[in-house]
């Protein structure tokens, strides 16, 4: 008689995005998975931000495709799992001739490759969006962007993975120690894998610190908004100053001239890296924000004067009557300093390290973990 052959089992640690994409993609691929979370509920980067699937930030190529990869993954998942999504695509307001211009060069590098993308002119943007500030001088509206509401989407997921996959969630059990082949919890009990996965997120001393310590990275720091229930819905928002942000806007012509103009205007803003995103959640409030500070240490005090900073730019570009603001929070993520938004690496014999994606996990996660463990296992 044939003897039957017993499945591979992988282990990831770390139940956010990331670590619920790997455990999505390992069980696809036949292993039985488990994964081990050291809180209650995962209460990292993934639930503290603005649930934007946003391929518009990803430069074109690898990223881009890995982001629409993800988008349609985050689509299929929330329609099986029955969990909140929106597919509103963004609309980035451009606030004065200089902005339309990047609009424009935007415009003629980029629609060849991104579907559904359109500059707007003032009147269109109006009609989309009746907030947008009266010296409101266009948009680029993109068709592609994705909304979850972050802190349901994260905490759901779990059980639509157990009950589709068999995928095993142990929540409240910190990961102390990995090796080759196994981990051990805090309780010192003891797990064996053929494939460990490390998605620990930003917090860098706790497992392999030699590794991190080593490595071309920062954290940075986040301040971010909510607001009361609006009375009308309104679509995803950037703005100007996402010229300055993402990837996908990097060397257009006039992005010289626009960092000396953005440095000049909003010299604050700048400095803090703030630019505005909203999102909007099914209750119409909105996440606002954010900031952005570098640096491996930061003090856990939320900064008011950040928070008004991204509030004055708000109300550059918009106008919201008699906004109320009903929850802050600050979030922080692990940033890749040599230009990449991705870092899996094997740091030990079997123990895979999966990290990276920076401001753009929920955007770029899922694709991540099929690249990467096509590449590795097929
Ligand atoms: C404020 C903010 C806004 C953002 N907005 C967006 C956005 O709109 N769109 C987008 O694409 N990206 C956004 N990002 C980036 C995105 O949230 C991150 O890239 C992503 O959440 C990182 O996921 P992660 O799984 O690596 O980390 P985390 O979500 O931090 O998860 C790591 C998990 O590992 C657990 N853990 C750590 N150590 C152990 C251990 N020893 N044992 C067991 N468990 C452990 C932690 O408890 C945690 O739950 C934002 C980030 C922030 C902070």
């Amino acid at each position: 008689m044939m003897q039957k052959l017993s499945k591979p089992r992988a282990i990831v640690v770390g139940a956010g995005i990331l670590g619920l994409a790997y455990a999505r993609s390992l069980s696809l691929r036949g292993y039985v998975v488990d994964v081990f979370e050291r809180s209650e509920k995962a209460s990292g980067s993934s639930i503290r931000n603005f649930g934007m699937v946003w391929p518009i930030g990803q430069p074109n190529g690898k990223f881009l495709n890995r982001a629409m990869k993800s988008r349609e993954i985050w689509i299929e998942l929330c329609k099986s799992a029955k969990i909140w999504h929106k597919q509103t695509g963004s609309l980035q307001l451009l606030s004065n001739e200089l902005e339309y211009e990047m609009g424009k060069e935007f415009m003629e590098r980029e629609s060849t490759h991104r579907p559904k993308l359109q500059l707007l002119d003032k009147q269109q943007t109006k009609a989309i969006f009746p907030l947008a500030h009266k010296n409101n001088r266009g948009a680029i509206f993109s068709g592609t962007e994705v909304i979850v509401e972050a802190r349901e989407a994260i905490r759901l997921i779990p059980a639509y993975l157990e009950d589709q996959h068999g995928v095993k969630f142990h929540f409240n059990t910190p990961v102390v120690e990995i090796a080759n082949g196994f981990i051990c919890t805090a309780k010192k009990h003891r797990f064996e894998a053929d494939i460990i996965i490390l998605c620990s997120g930003y917090e860098t001393n706790l497992l392999y610190p030699e590794v991190y310590e080593s490595a071309p990275i920062t954290i940075s720091h986040l301040n971010m908004l909510r607001s009361h229930r609006l009375s009308h819905t309104i679509p995803a928002i950037c703005a100007g100053l996402s010229f300055l942000h993402y990837g996908s806007y990097d060397r257009l012509p006039s992005s010289a001239i626009y960092k000396k103009w953005a440095t000049d205007n909003y010299p604050k803003q700048v400095y803090h890296g703030i630019h505005l995103l909203i999102s909007q959640n099914y209750n119409n409030q909105l996440t606002i924000g954010d900031s952005h500070d570098y640096g491996m240490h930061h003090d856990p005090f939320q900064k008011d004067d950040v928070d008004q900073l991204i509030l004055d730019y708000m109300n550059d570009v918009m106008e919201i009557p008699n906004l109320q603001i009903s929850q802050r929070w600050t979030g922080q993520y692990l940033k890749m300093q040599n230009g990449q938004s991705e870092w899996f690496e094997e740091i030990a014999s079997g123990v895979y390290l999966a990290n990276g994606p920076g401001g753009a996990g929920m955007t770029l996660g899922f694709g991540m973990a099929e690249d990467t463990i096509s590449q590795m296992i097929g």
